[in-house]
């Protein structure tokens, strides 16, 4: 049994559909990030894992082994699965020490707390009591992701890492990747940076017009290939 296992998921906005038949399976402590264009579909695909977009029959989703479709995002979280937005959501009146504290209202217990964030992030730590409107765009990105983390999650669902981030930025937020897959969390990112998602991913799903297109280990899938999936040519 996979840690999650979608099964031939059609979903979207009310009469929009946005995914056709997707099925996948993310193992657990794998590290596994989608890729493909905008418009894709890789968000509607968070999204339907983390509970904002409902499925039915609800075992469509399955979460170790658990039925979660009809589940509320809040329930999911409560289960570990944890979803970082697109856009760096962060509560922007709050301090850095305050969003952090908001992350830990599942009270999920594991090796996740605010110390270990610090550790994590040591800019955060010193940034602890400042407002989080007023963090560069990469401080911010670390904060969510910081706050995901908070809820302990077996899964973290992460969109978009390094979107409208300079390069260096990027870099610093994904050396932190690795202490987080050493924990024993499950990684499922969306990442447009391919380069960036074939280094850090033992597996890679390109999307396609709302259908997965192709997947693999980064090494079994040549560039050829992912140029075709990700493009539809
Ligand atoms: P991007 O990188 O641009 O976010 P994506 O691969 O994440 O792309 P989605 O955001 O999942 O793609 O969008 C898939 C399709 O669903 C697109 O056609 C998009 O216009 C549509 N869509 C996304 N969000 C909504 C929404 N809230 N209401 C209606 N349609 C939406």
């Amino acid at each position: 049994m996979s840690l999650l296992e979608l099964e031939s998921i059609n979903s979207g906005y009310g009469h929009f559909q946005a995914l056709f038949d997707v099925n996948l399976r993310i193992e657990e402590k794998e590290t596994h990030a989608i890729i493909g264009a905008n418009g894709a579909g890789k968000s509607t695909l968070l999204r339907t894992i983390c509970g904002l977009i409902k499925t039915e029959p609800a075992d469509k989703v399955r979460f170790d082994g658990q039925a979660i479709g009809a589940m509320s995002p809040h329930k999911r979280v409560g289960l570990g699965i944890s979803y970082v937005p697109e856009g760096r959501w962060v509560f922007p009146s709050l301090t850095v020490h305050e969003n952090l504290q908001v992350g830990a209202h599942s009270k999920r217990t594991g090796v996740w707390n605010i110390d270990k964030v610090y550790e994590l992030f040591p800019l955060l730590a010193r940034l602890k009591n400042r407002q989080a409107f007023g963090l560069s765009g990469g401080e911010q990105q670390a904060l969510s992701i910081a706050r995901g983390l908070m809820s302990n999650p077996r899964l973290l669902l992460l969109d978009e890492v390094s979107l409208g981030l300079a390069p260096v930025v990027v870099e610093k937020i994904y050396q932190a990747m690795p202490a987080i897959v050493d924990s024993g969390t499950t990684v499922l990112l969306v990442e447009q940076d391919v380069g960036q998602a074939m280094k850090f991913a033992d597996r890679v799903t390109c999307m396609l017009e709302g259908r997965l297109v192709l997947e693999g280990a980064p090494g079994e899938i040549s560039q050829e290939a992912i140029f075709a999936a990700y493009f539809g040519v």
